[in-house]
């Protein structure tokens, strides 16, 4: 469960074309990173994948099933962005339960869902802590619990650790890391950050102006880049 299939998919803003025809194969469980220049569409691209966002063309399945259709809600996805997006008035606890209350999930079932994801997350000193109470990296770690909460077999994260400093971002990669092995989930990931991609990567997706330019294992994509443009995002020097 998660896999993703995109066909020939494209995006078009009025007259101009931001995705100009996508076709990518993610397998189910797989960790799939995303890097390309400000600009090229990779917000798009996951904004589409996630339901944000229609597409102009083309088509976009999750396990086999078009989706193109299929309202955000009811995509069995979460999406992690780069601003951490939490309710201030909320604690922790209920910023992380919220999407469960309004699915209908019992109070119960939603205590047990968010004291798992806190656990898996070490956020429980947190849960009653409103988001002003917190650091940016627990902040993001909230988000993340906010996602995970849900258990969905498909993850797109956009850029989520860019707003954190350096030592947090290790430590918060990690825990990405470890989660996407702990979850089995099929793991989106938008990063510009070279040692991000080359460590978490399953498979990298070069992106340049809206189309997939190279796409491979790191170590296929640092060894045989197919050009200086791929070699300047995660090449060896030339
Ligand atoms: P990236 O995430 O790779 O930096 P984006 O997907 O955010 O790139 O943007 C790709 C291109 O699409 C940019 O030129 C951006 O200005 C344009 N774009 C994104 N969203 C919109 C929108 N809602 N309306 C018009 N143009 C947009
Ligand atoms: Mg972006």
């Amino acid at each position: 469960m998660g896999a993703l299939t995109l066909s020939n998919v494209t995006k078009s803003f009025g007259t101009t074309d931001v995705i100009k025809g996508v076709d990518l194969q993610v397998e189910d469980g797989e960790f799939c990173v995303f890097v390309g220049p400000s600009g090229c569409g990779k917000s798009t691209l996951l904004r589409m994948i996630a339901g944000l966002e229609d597409c102009t063309g083309g088509e976009i399945a999750i396990d086999g099933k078009r989706v193109n259709e299929v309202a955000p809600a009811k995509r069995e996805l979460a999406m992690v962005f780069q601003s951490y997006a939490l309710y201030p008035h909320l604690t922790v606890r209920d910023n992380m339960g919220l999407a469960l209350k309004q699915a209908g999930v019992s109070k119960p079932d939603i205590t047990k869902a968010t004291d798992r994801a806190a656990d898996m997350l070490s956020l429980g000193p947190l849960l009653d802590r409103r988001p002003a109470e917190l650091s940016g990296g627990q902040r993001q770690r909230v988000a993340i619990g906010r996602a995970i909460v849900r258990t969905p077999k498909l993850f797109l994260f956009d850029e989520p650790l860019s707003n954190l400093d350096a030592a947090l971002r290790v430590a918060t990669r990690i825990e990405i890391a470890r989660l996407h092995r702990d979850l089995a989930a099929t793991m989106i990931y938008v990063t510009h950050d070279q040692i991000e991609a080359m460590t978490l990567a399953d498979r990298i997706v070069v992106l340049r102006a809206g189309r997939v330019e190279q796409v491979g294992a790191p170590m296929e994509l640092y060894n045989d880049p197919a050009n200086t443009f791929v070699a300047g995002f995660i090449g060896s020097p030339q």
